[in-house]
């Protein structure tokens, strides 16, 4: 068979050339926007010559800074094409963590969003390598900034050329594109991304036993563009000719469904805390939902309780998925089987809330601490993944031996498969609580506290314990208006689990702290309960 490049470049230009009609709809801080595919073509054209005028060569790394936009989408395209690297930066991280991967990415030219500007202007003195700063904007006027040489994205590319043709020879295995992960522990860990690798990920997402997604979907992906290239949806809808819906910045619940009702979003996807704020948002107003066909869900586990309340108080299909950035990220999707269709309600749904079947394409292993194997079932162990999209190191990082071994990557997750092949996720190696020679999973008593009506989020952690080695803690938000005692919720969860996995105290509190992904940020939960029980 012949060998031609998988490459970024042909997924732009099939949407330029086949959808030329169909629209890529943007939410920017001062407007909504809409462009043709035939306009989106041009901008990334004129954006891919703009670079080139800035020196920006084969394997430069360009970062973005930016929500979820039109303008960021142009570059998703436009950079790799050039065969630059996209280099998606997290705009939550701490400032350390920017100006370290900056550095350590070495990025050339920075595209930063307005209101990213005083971010990059306090780590200004720090960055060794950055020779450009381009701001996003609609504005005319370029914003004071102390960034120098500072440009303005519409400028620039109003002297662009809009028939530019993208000539880099590109190997399909050349680099497109690179994230960091936002590392628990340590600095943030680069994951390059490969042409070939996206887009073979593009076509997994598409398959109609995963996400399905297609042409004639309107596709908003609410993760940021930033984390794992929003999952790589921009990539897959820009491909396939899908209407796009991009929320842009501070995208919060009444934003995202309006955003929904207006212009019948058929697919989207975010992490669990994003669902919960638009499941109060739809409960408390009255907003049309129904053109919603999948609601994915990933990044953390989708507690059982919101996918009940999702498809069975408000007809939305839910998608419950699993990966990680190194991942490109998808890995599992969860789907009933044919042959699963008609069981009960319950029965569907606690397939329904695990992780899922490894998708076509990649392979998966379970092994336990000795390195065994271990066989489907109860028996619990760390989830080794394989294939094409898969990262085979860290960038320029000593934690690569920990991570990729013979051939594996070690996902850090501890799991058990059923004799289906779904994968459950138990918890992160990090955060299962070692009770008395026993494990506890955090994530199923979060899950069990989540499906109780008086609880908005519930996050478990350990604290170390004289007797037992560790116990758990659970911390619960209640909904608002809501009551409910310690005794309630334990009562609550006591027919659910052995007596020795029930917590030890309920702590309730305002708000759970999370990471710049919307994840809870057990690290900081641990340290606050651990203050508040004086242990
Ligand atoms: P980080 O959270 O370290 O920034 P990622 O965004 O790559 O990095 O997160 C990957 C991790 O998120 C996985 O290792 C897993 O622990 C967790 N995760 C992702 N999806 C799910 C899911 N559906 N259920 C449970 N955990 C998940």
């Amino acid at each position: 068979m012949m060998q031609t490049p998988l490459t970024l470049v042909s997924m732009f230009e099939r949407a330029e050339k086949f959808f030329p009609k169909k629209s890529v709809i943007s939410r920017t801080h001062d407007a909504i926007r809409r462009f043709t595919y035939k306009e989106t073509g041009a901008r990334i054209r004129a954006l891919g010559s703009v670079l080139e005028k800035l020196n920006v060569k084969k394997g430069d790394k360009v970062g973005t800074l930016a929500w979820n936009h039109h303008r960021h989408l142009e570059a998703y395209f436009a950079i790799p094409s050039l065969g630059a690297v996209l280099h998606t930066i997290n705009i939550r991280l701490s400032l350390d963590h920017l100006a370290y991967i900056i550095n350590h990415a070495e990025d050339k030219v920075l595209l930063i969003d307005e209101d990213v500007l005083p971010l990059v202007e306090k780590i200004r003195d720090q960055l060794t390598t950055v020779e450009a700063f381009i701001v996003m904007t609609d504005k005319a006027v370029l914003p004071e900034s102390t960034l120098d040489p500072l440009y303005s994205y519409e400028r620039l590319l109003e002297d662009g050329d809009e028939q530019y043709t993208f000539t880099a020879d590109i190997a399909e295995n050349d680099p497109a594109g690179m994230c960091y992960t936002s590392a628990t522990t340590g600095k943030p860990k680069g994951v390059v991304y490969t042409h070939r690798g996206i887009v073979l990920h593009a076509m997994a997402l598409s398959m109609a036993d995963t996400a399905a997604l297609s042409e004639s979907d309107v596709i908003m992906p609410v993760v940021p563009m930033f984390h794992v290239n929003a999952w790589g949806m921009p990539f897959a809808a820009t491909w396939l000719g899908s209407t796009q819906v991009l929320p842009g910045p501070m995208s919060v619940p009444k934003v995202l469904a309006e955003l929904i009702e207006s212009y019948k979003v058929t697919k989207t996807a975010g992490v669990p805390t994003i669902w919960l704020g638009l499941l109060n948002e739809i409960e408390q107003n009255d907003y049309d939902m129904s053109s919603l066909e999948a609601v994915l869900c990933g990044g953390a586990a989708a507690p059982k309780g919101l996918i009940q309340a999702f498809e069975q108080k408000h007809g939305i299909p839910f998608m419950h998925a699993y990966g990680l950035t190194e991942t490109t990220p998808l890995v599992t999707i969860s789907r009933l089987k044919s042959y699963q269709q008609n069981l009960s309600n319950e029965e569907q749904l606690d397939i329904r809330a695990k992780q899922g079947m490894v998708v076509p394409g990649l392979e998966v292993k379970v092994v336990n601490d000795r390195g065994e194997v271990q066989p489907d079932g109860e028996d619990m162990g760390e989830l080794l993944v394989r294939g094409p999209w898969i990262a085979d190191e860290y960038y320029k990082d000593d934690r690569t031996q920990d991570a990729f071994r013979d051939g594996w990557f070690y996902t850090g997750d501890v799991v058990t498969v059923d004799g289906e092949g779904n994968i459950k996720i138990v918890d992160r190696t990090k955060d299962l609580i070692k009770s008395g020679g026993e494990w506890i999973s955090s994530v199923d008593l979060e899950n069990a506290l989540m499906a109780h009506d008086a609880v908005y989020e519930a996050a478990v952690v350990a604290v170390p314990d004289p007797k037992w080695q560790e116990r758990p803690i659970a911390c619960v938000v209640l909904k608002e208006g809501a009551a409910a005692t310690k005794e309630d919720l334990i009562q609550f969860l006591e027919p659910q689990f052995a007596k020795f996995w029930l917590p030890d105290d309920i702590l309730f509190l305002e708000e759970i702290p999370k990471t710049s992904v919307g994840k809870f940020l057990k690290r900081a939960l641990r340290k606050q309960v651990e203050e508040a029980l004086e242990v």
